[in-house]
């Protein structure tokens, strides 16, 4: 039986790997550390590694890996900016991803961060539990007729647009390649500088790729409305932090709401309520009372999770038993 180290891995990604490997066609050896450099060891006398969006395939772990004689990596997420590619090329490895496992439930939980911040249902909440029944302050505004840019139409952004059409709002979207789908929806695709400047809601849903890291500056935040929103689900790298912590100060910027961070690495996904805060981007980004920050859970659903281990099972038992796979799953070599 082929044994595959899964690196980053929760007690719930032990439940659903092992809910779908019922016919035990992998053996899982789960492993809490994250894959890095200095923890590849562990990886030895495997066959082939599973890891997720905050461990890091760079060179010097890949190199590593294909020594121990490991040629595949199944990544149980869709981005892949954490694999250094070219080194994964060079070295023949094949990778294998979960391109679409529920693109409506990170859309969902991105209108569930547009809703909080308009509403303040995490205001309203404290105070119902003080019996403070006041509404001063928790004066929101209403979706309906308001202008939302999106950037990257691809899975997410269709399904985040599908559910904001059903709000009655405008959609302004900026890809380069434009989506029939949103186009027979009604949206228009449109230049940077008419996206940034015309909407009230900005949702990021394209990858992290060098063309897309930091988006979000200075210069474009300078041309949003001020009472711009800003959501990010994508990836953290989209935005640059300090620039958003200025904007934000100078009340150029209305609202943030992101379930993704630049330098998450080091804090999501862990219990830290007992540590000190080293990272102080972080400890400033959420003092503001109109940011709502939450640790990469927009995949997290029952739905979501028990596709990532279908699908992540299928592709290892497909590619450690040299058997065809669908291209879509297949990040290299590509088919
Ligand atoms: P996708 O590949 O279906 O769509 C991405 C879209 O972005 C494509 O249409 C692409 O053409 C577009 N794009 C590429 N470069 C662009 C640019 N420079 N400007 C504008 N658009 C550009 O991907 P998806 O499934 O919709 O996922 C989007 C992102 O969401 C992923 O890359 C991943 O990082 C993130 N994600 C986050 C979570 C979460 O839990 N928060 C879960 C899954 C995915």
């Amino acid at each position: 039986m082929h044994q595959v180290a899964v690196f980053s891995s929760k007690q719930y990604d032990q439940v659903f790997f092992q809910r779908f490997n019922q016919d035990n066609k992998l053996s899982f050896s789960f492993f809490d550390t994250k894959l890095t450099a200095n923890t590849v060891e562990l990886a030895k006398d495997f066959d082939a590694v599973c890891i997720f969006v905050n461990d890091q395939a760079d060179k010097a772990t890949l190199t590593q890996l294909k020594s121990f004689g490991i040629q595949t990596i199944a990544l149980r997420c869709a981005g892949f900016n954490n694999i250094d590619m070219p080194t994964a090329k060079s070295l023949g490895m094949n990778i294998c991803r979960v391109p679409e496992y529920s693109p409506e439930a990170v859309a969902e939980h991105t209108v569930g961060l547009m809703l909080t911040l308009s509403r303040k249902f995490h205001k309203a909440y404290n105070r119902i539990r003080e019996d403070n029944f006041a509404l001063d302050g928790l004066m929101g505004f209403t979706l309906h007729g308001k202008t939302v840019g999106i950037i990257g139409t691809g899975n997410i952004g269709l399904a985040t647009i599908k559910i904001l059409v059903g709000f009655g709002c405008k959609i302004l979207c900026l890809d380069p390649e434009p989506n029939d789908a949103a186009i027979a929806l009604g949206c228009q695709y449109v230049n940077q500088e008419q996206l940034f400047k015309s909407s009230d809601i900005i949702s990021l849903h394209c990858p992290l790729l060098p063309a897309t890291h930091h988006i979000i500056n200075q210069d474009t935040l300078a041309l949003v409305k001020p009472t711009a929103m800003l959501i990010n689900t994508s990836r953290g790298g989209l935005i640059d932090s300090k620039a958003v912590i200025d904007a934000l100060k100078s009340k150029h910027l209305g609202y943030l709401g992101i379930d993704v961070y630049e330098l998450e690495s080091n804090l999501f996904f862990e219990n830290l309520s007992g540590e000190i805060m080293q990272d102080d981007i972080f400890a400033r980004l959420s003092t503001f009372p109109n940011v709502l920050i939450t640790g990469h859970q927009g995949f997290f659903t029952e739905e979501a999770l028990s596709t990532i281990a279908q699908t992540t099972i299928d592709n290892l038992t497909k590619l450690l038993n040299d058997e065809r796979i669908e291209s879509e799953f297949l990040l290299y070599p590509q088919i």
